[in-house]
């Protein structure tokens, strides 16, 4: 895929598709169907032998589904893209698609819950093992690797801890092992920051947060920026495939066997979701970025509230990062705490206009007590070390009129400090 000249906030209404050559329709139509039919058996045959492009079956490919991925893979400037059904579902895809028993994974403590239970709880039965380091500490993940590290796995923003890799200098260290950095970029989006160009080898994206924004669909994506050179690495199924596919084997890899075999794929009316939601990609993230840093500095300036974790806070150990890599822009997730479990859900409890959901990346302003719910599983102590203390709120900053949202929290704060 040619790079584009044009900037993200063009991209996410243009990229990918012009209009559909058998209608003219200007949106993208919602292809909802299962399968696809041929004039002729040889056809079939030539699209299965991957002898000619053609659509087969949509657990495999899909033409509304596919606008997605073109869309997707010129955001993050990259060499092409699969959708999924979840960004549980990308994570999953990649790693089947190149661990096997024995290898380890490093990863970055403090990252989305999920992704730790799957590398921790299911990867494990797999004989994959994962050493997990501060994010924030480069030469932690150095002194980590051995000869059976294949891979390093980071958030842009750790989701809940707030820490903020230093990507190049990750990227550095991958590349010196011989293995691929995968970011995980849901909380920054392409608006934000491109991890390909510091790098890193594979995006991967939840799309059910910032890329649709509107809290209507579960989907995610695999993004490979063509940074790493397949041909040298140490997957020797997808090293075999560069020598045919070159820059491509590792998504053809997926594509035809990994991500076909596992069934990840999503659903062309929630790829459609997806691509409408994407459209507004960029004035979301900037009035999202906006109203968290704001509400940020209230809290962390009320004297009710214990700490406050942003990257983008002055007092942040994080700031000038933020400012490097994100052009000062600390995403719309925060976290604050409470002094106590008992305050945080009074003061869950008492806001009005935030909602008590499990998302992020929403329109709308959403709160939760991660340590109940997303973290649930773990002893307080794993809590305690992935960095989610007992007190703490988490808040997916909206684009609503930044006002409103201060006075909720005003006085949520006020009314839940009655309460305990
Ligand atoms: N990555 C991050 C950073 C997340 O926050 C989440 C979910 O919250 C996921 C991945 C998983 O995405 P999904 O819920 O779409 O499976």
């Amino acid at each position: 895929m040619a790079k584009s000249d044009l900037r993200p906030a063009t991209l996410a209404i243009h990229a990918g598709y012009e209009a559909d050559p058998s209608t003219g329709a200007r949106a993208v139509p919602v292809y909802q169907t299962a399968s696809f039919t041929y004039d002729t058996a040889q056809e079939l045959a030539d699209i299965f032998d991957n002898r000619a492009p053609g659509h087969i079956y949509t657990r495999i490919s899909n033409p509304t589904t596919h606008a997605l991925e073109r869309r997707l893979a010129e955001l993050e400037g990259g060499v092409g893209c699969i959708a999924t059904s979840s960004g549980m579902a990308a994570i999953t895809s990649v790693m089947m698609g190149l661990l096997k028993a024995g290898d380890q994974i490093i990863a970055a403590r403090g990252i989305f819950g999920g992704t730790v239970s799957l590398f921790q709880n299911t990867l494990s039965r797999f004989g994959v093992s994962t050493v997990l380091v501060d994010a924030g500490d480069t030469q932690a993940f150095a002194d980590a690797v051995r000869d059976s590290t294949r891979l390093i796995f980071v958030e842009t923003i750790g989701n809940p801890r707030m820490d903020v890799p230093d990507i190049a200098g990750l990227a550095d260290v991958a590349r010196g092992a011989g293995i691929p950095l995968i970011v995980d970029s849901t909380v920054t989006s392409p608006v934000v920051f491109k991890p390909g160009e510091h790098g890193a080898a594979i995006v991967i994206h939840s799309t059910t947060k910032f890329i649709n924004g509107h809290g209507t669909a579960i989907g995610g994506a695999i993004i490979d920026t063509g940074q790493y050179d397949w041909g040298k690495s140490p997957f020797d199924d997808v090293r075999q495939l560069a020598k045919r596919a070159g820059q491509f084997a590792l998504l053809a890899h997926l594509r035809n066997l990994i991500y076909r075999d596992l069934g990840g794929c999503p659903a062309p009316w929630n790829s459609f979701l997806m691509l409408q939601g994407l459209q507004t990609l960029a004035p979301r993230m900037e009035t999202h970025c906006a109203n968290a840093a704001t509400l940020a500095t209230f809290l962390e300036a009320h004297a009710d509230v214990a700490w406050v974790k942003y990257p983008g806070l002055a007092s942040s150990a994080y700031r000038e990062r933020v400012e490097a890599q994100f052009g000062g822009r600390g995403g719309s997730l925060l976290s604050f705490g409470m002094g106590t479990r008992e305050a945080a859900f009074a003061l869950i409890d008492a806001v009005k206009l935030a909602k008590n959901m499990t998302n992020l990346g929403d329109a709308k302003t959403l709160v939760i007590h991660p340590g109940s719910t997303i973290f649930h599983e773990f002893s307080e102590e794993e809590r305690l070390a992935l960095g989610v203390p007992d007190d703490m709120v988490r808040v997916s900053v909206g684009i609503e009129d930044y006002a409103d949202i201060e006075n909720d929290f005003g006085q949520a704060i006020c009314s839940s400090k009655e309460r305990v």
